[in-house]
Parts: structure tokens; C-alpha cells; sequence
């Protein structure tokens, strides 16, 4: 679950990481409002969405003057931000954050996030913080440092002064003081929160000395909001995909790809399994969807549902290994969905496992058209057929 901006920094402060003040509004009208209330101008106008890269979109302004705040806000607010993060078609902007202008003398990154093979996770730092971040590391990786933290331990305090004291020029000792406690409190933020990712882009060093988060980025592992409620009561979902949001609903694992080629499965491995397959031979899979090893009639009768609804659909594979899912369970489940829907693809099954012959019977005997499959690589080339 990723967090707005304003939402992150509502957490930092909680946690003490100095953040600019600042006011989430909805309309011109109020953004003007909220200004106010705030030092400046300038003040700096911020749209709110769950992709980076906003200032190079024209999503992060600078303003000078109560009419070009409310002009900027308006401008955030009436168009789609396209960013490098965001496709083509762009995200539409629901809130604005106004927040004071910031004297900026170096701009910083700090980020944590899990590194998978390390299984820990790892402070990333840098002085080459800003929006140049991507390019700047793809072309020198040594201005990047990291610092692996053991997580039965915690993190040791010379693994921050390690990171810090890299900077050249070297910040007054004042200013280092601040960007070590930025770091431990991030860290804090990043277990007792469950987050997958947690950055600071800028961490911005002032000329008057001081450090503080003039952005800020979190991600919530989504298999820990059972136990964080509180962050979950503020998740803002207008920017999913409405049939991964409805997919999510039913507790089934979709994801939304951009082929053409469905495809329904039970387990997370097969699933993938059959993407490749799909992919050697020679399509492009529609969809990751994993309908899970315990699957209700419902559930399946939901996904097929969903994928039936992707008009980007030319076939659909059916690719189910019955164990505790049964076969005719399945078979019960696509007939169901099959009834409010007409399905107007060619619709490919190869169905294993517990219940097999009672699955394939069921689909027999009602007036679905499908081709059943041996094997898996048959299955593929079979759907993949209906494509080319
Ligand atoms: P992002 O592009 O989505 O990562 O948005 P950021 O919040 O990081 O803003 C992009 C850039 O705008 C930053 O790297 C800064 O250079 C600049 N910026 C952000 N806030 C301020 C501010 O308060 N004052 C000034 N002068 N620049 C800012
Ligand atoms: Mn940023």
C-alpha cells in the first residue's frame, strides 16, 4: 500500500523528522485559504498522487504570489500528471499539498528498503539526492553508499555516522547531528510501520544549516496491514487499477499485465509457470492471477469474472493443478461466471490433479466451447494460436 506525501510526512513529524508545514487542499480556492496560515511566499504547490518523478511533470511548483498559487493548484488539479512513473494517459491529481518554500543549499537521498538477497534491510544514502537521482547512480554507483542492518540487532549508530561523514563538503557538526537522527528515526519508522519502502528525496540540507524532508516516500507491506490498522484506515485507492482493486476485494491475487492472453491458475508458482510458457510461446500474458490453492466456487466464478472483463482478452488459459482446489470445484466456478457473462473468446483448459475427470465432465456437458489442453505446452501453443 503506497502512502500520499502529505501522509508520510503526517508520519514524520509523529516521529520527529523535520518536514516543512504544509496543507493537503482540494481546490484552488482553498489552497489559497491554507497559504495563510503558512510562511512565504514563495510557497510550493504539490500534487498528490502514488508516482515519482511529479517535478519533472510539472507536478511540484513554485509560487510566488497568491494568484499563481491558486493558478498552479487549478493547473495541478484540472489535468492528468504524466510522469516517467505514470504511463502515457497520466494520473489524475485529487489533492494538492501547500507547504512553505524551502531555502535549499544540497539536496540528499536516503532511502531504506529491503534487499532481497541479503534478507535485511539497507540504508541507501547518497549527496547526489534531487531529481537526477536515477541518472546520476546509473552512471556513478559510487556516489551511492549503503549500510545493511542486521534486524535482530537494529541498526548500530556508526553505521549512520559512517553514511553521514562521507559528505564532502562535510556539514557544521550541528548539521551532521541532524541528518544521523533523521536516519535512526527513519529507521524506526521503517519496522514499527511494516514498510517495504521508506525515502527521503530530497533530504534537504539548508543554507541556515538545517536538515529536513522536503519529500518523502512510503510503501506499506501489504501482507502486515492486518496488524497496521490505523494505516490502513487512510489508504486512498482512486489510483489502483478497478479490477485489481476488485480482485483484491475477493482476496484473489491479480495482477494486471499488457497482453492479450488471460490466463487463470491456482498457485503462485503454476501461475508464473504459465506466464512463461505463455510468453516461450510467443504471446503476451493479459494478467498474473493466482486464484489460490483454496479457492471457493465464488472466488473462481469472481476472477473469471475479471478476466472477462479485460477487454485487452483475445483467448484464455485455464491452467488448474487440483489438489485442494478441485477440478470440478473449478469447472462449477467458470460455469457460473460463464452464465452472466457470454464469453466471446477462445477459451483453452488444461486441467491435473484431484477431481479431474468430474471437472472436465462438467465442462463437457454444458454448451461452453473450449479446447482442452494435454499439457502445459500445449495449452500454450493452443491459446497462443488464437492470437497470431
Ligand atoms: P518528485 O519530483 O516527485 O520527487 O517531487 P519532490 O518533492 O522531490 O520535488 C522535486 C524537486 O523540487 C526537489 O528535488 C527540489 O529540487 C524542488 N523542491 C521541492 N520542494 C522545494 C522547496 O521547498 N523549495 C525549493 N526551492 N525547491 C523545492
Ligand atoms: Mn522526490
Amino acid at each position: 500500500m503506497k502512502l500520499h506525501e502529505y501522509q508520510a510526512k503526517e508520519i514524520f513529524r509523529k516521529f520527529g523528522i523535520p518536514v516543512p508545514d504544509g496543507q493537503v487542499v482540494t481546490s484552488p480556492e482553498e489552497a489559497v485559504k491554507s497559504a495563510q496560515g503558512l510562511q512565504g511566499p514563495p510557497w510550493m504547490v504539490k500534487a498528490q498522487v502514488h508516482s515519482g518523478g511529479r517535478g519533472k511533470g510539472g507536478g511540484v511548483r513554485v509560487v510566488s504570489s497568491l494568484n499563481d498559487l491558486k493558478m498552479a493548484t487549478e493547473a495541478i488539479l484540472n489535468q492528468p500528471l504524466i510522469t516517467k512513473q505514470t504511463g502515457p494517459e497520466g494520473t489524475k491529481v485529487y489533492q494538492v499539498l501547500t507547504e512553505e518554500s524551502v531555502e535549499i543549499d544540497r539536496e540528499l537521498y536516503l532511502a531504506i528498503v529491503i534487499d532481497r538477497s541479503m534478507a535485511r534491510p539497507v540504508m541507501i544514502f547518497s549527496q547526489a539526492g534531487g531529481m537526477e537521482i536515477e541518472e546520476v547512480t546509473a552512471r556513478s554507483p559510487a556516489l551511492v553508499l549503503k549500510e545493511f542492518v542486521n534486524p535482530d540487532v537494529g541498526p548500530m549508530p556508526y553505521q549512520w555516522r559512517r553514511l553521514a561523514y562521507w559528505l564532502d563538503p562535510l556539514p557544521e557538526p550541528q548539521t551532521l547531528t541532524e541528518v544521523i537522527s533523521i536516519m535512526a528515526r527513519l529507521y524506526e519508522i521503517f519496522t514499527d510501520l511494516d514498510c517495504s519502502l521508506a525515502e527521503i528525496n530530497p533530504l534537504v540540507l539548508t543554507k541556515a544549516g538545517k536538515a529536513l524532508a522536503v519529500d518523502a516516500k512510503m510503501t506499506i507491506d501489504d501482507n502486515a496491514l492486518f496488524r497496521q490498522k490505523e494505516i490502513l484506515g487512510i489508504d486512498d485507492p482512486r489510483e489502483m487499477d478497478p479490477l485489481e482493486l476488485r480482485a483484491k476485494k475477493y482476496n484473489l491475487s491479480y495482477i494486471r499485465l499488457d497482453g492479450d492472453i488471460g490466463a487463470m491458475v491456482n498457485g503462485a508458482g503454476l501461475a508464473m509457470a504459465t506466464m512463461d510458457v505463455i510468453k516461450m510461446a510467443g504471446a503476451e500474458p493479459a494478467n498474473f492471477l493466482d486464484v489460490g490453492g483454496g479457492a471457493s466456487e465464488e472466488m473462481i466464478t469472481k476472477g473469471f469474472e475479471i478476466i472477462l472483463e479485460d477487454k485487452k482478452v483475445k483467448a484464455i488459459l485455464i491452467n488448474i493443478f487440483g489438489g485442494i482446489l478441485r477440478c470440478d470445484v473449478l469447472a462449477r466456478g467458470v460455469l457460473a461466471a460463464v452464465e452472466k457473462t457470454e464469453i466471446g473468446v477462445p477459451l483453452i483448459v488444461r486441467l491435473a490433479g484431484t477431481n479431474v475427470e468430474e471437472g472436465r465432465k462438467i465442462l463437457e456437458n454444458s454448451n461452453l466451447q473450449f479446447l482442452v489442453a494435454k499439457n502445459m505446452a500445449e495449452a500454450a501453443d493452443l491459446v497462443t494460436k488464437q492470437v497470431s
